[in-house]
């Protein structure tokens, strides 16, 4: 008989595809690396494994004790599905930006959720992380994983998705692309492709425009799971070789290029990370080997950036190259 032990055992090995409706095909080789197909549906499955052992481990999450986690849903579900098996009770907080659809999918993996504000200060008490730690250490036997400050983060990338990479290209790849978020993929996969290819590999980073990795100016933006205000411990400055700044606009646009081109159902964030890979593309030789990271499905965005409605009432129909969305999509 041919089963798995348990959902955990189906976490990563997921696998790389190969696009081309969105680069043409005649340009370098440009492989989304498909997160979704993690039993969770992201790459957050795979850091929220890595944390609750780390915590296991060291006696900061003991039997019957209490995840806490600010998450903005992906991360909460790998985390869900990890407390599920072991029993663990979950309370996450997140921004109230977050698609009403991933909350409801946290509370169907029986998390309890806390929505907070998303336009308030970093400082300020209501933020999302802020009401995270308090209770952390208001509830007994609670532990927060803090994704954003645990090494265990960037440890299970370096141990796990960069060696993954690595050897479904057999070495061949030249370039890896990631979204940063906590910074953790691109500084775990970073660290782990520099070092085998010795420093061969070019590691990009995608950010929003709005976010501190850039150093761009901190404001508002809409695509989720990405960017930050400052730069979280998760995050190894010296690890990425560039990091490239993408509108809302470019990223929504590629997102659903990548649905209707590609069948490639993504976020924003997805989007926004094939939208540097193929800036990426059109600058590198084209013998490159491009391995760009899906991070997770389009299903939580369906009422959001997949629904023109919703595009037109932020603004969004005519983005920064005056092509209406529609327009650019058909
Ligand atoms: N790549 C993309 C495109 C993402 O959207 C994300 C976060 N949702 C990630 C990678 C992972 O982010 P991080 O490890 O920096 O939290």
């Amino acid at each position: 008989m041919r089963f798995h032990d348990s959902m955990l055992d189906l976490v990563g090995q997921t696998p790389l595809v190969r696009l081309v409706g969105v680069a043409d095909g005649s340009g370098p080789l440009v492989l989304a690396k498909l997160e979704q197909f993690n039993p969770g549906g992201s790459v957050k499955d795979r850091i929220a494994v890595g944390m609750v052992t780390a915590a296991e481990r060291d006696g900061s999450l003991r039997p019957g004790g209490t995840i806490v986690e600010p998450t903005s849903g992906n991360t909460g579900i790998g985390l869900a599905l990890v407390a599920a098996r072991r029993g663990y009770r979950c309370v996450f907080t997140c921004p109230d930006k977050v698609s009403p659809n991933k909350i409801a999918a946290l509370r169907a993996y029986g998390a309890e959720v806390v929505v907070c504000p998303a336009a308030v200060p970093m400082a300020h008490p209501r933020f999302y992380r802020n009401v995270a730690a308090r209770l952390a250490a208001e509830i007994p036997g609670a532990h927060c994983c803090d994704q954003y400050n645990n090494p265990a983060n960037p440890a299970a990338h370096y141990a796990v998705t960069g060696p993954e990479i690595w050897e479904q290209t057999q070495g061949r790849l030249t370039h890896f692309v990631a979204g940063l978020g906590t910074g953790g993929t691109v500084s775990g996969v970073g660290r782990y492709l520099h070092e085998v290819s010795a420093g061969a590999v070019q590691v990009i980073g995608a950010d929003p425009q709005g976010s501190a990795y850039s150093g761009d100016e901190v404001r508002p933006y809409y695509v989720e799971g990405v960017g930050q205000p400052s730069m979280p411990d998760a995050f190894d400055p010296a690890v990425p070789d560039e990091i490239l700044t993408i509108g809302d606009a470019e990223a929504i646009r590629v997102t659903r290029r990548l649905a209707q081109a590609e069948g490639i159902l993504t976020g924003g964030s997805g989007g926004m990370a094939v939208a540097a890979a193929l800036r990426v593309a059109e600058r590198a030789d084209p013998d490159a080997v491009i391995v760009v990271l899906i991070p997770d499905s389009g299903r939580g965005y369906l009422t959001t950036i997949f629904d023109d409605d919703w595009l037109a009432g932020r603004g969004f129909t005519e983005p920064a190259d005056g092509v209406p969305v529609a327009a650019a999509i058909g």
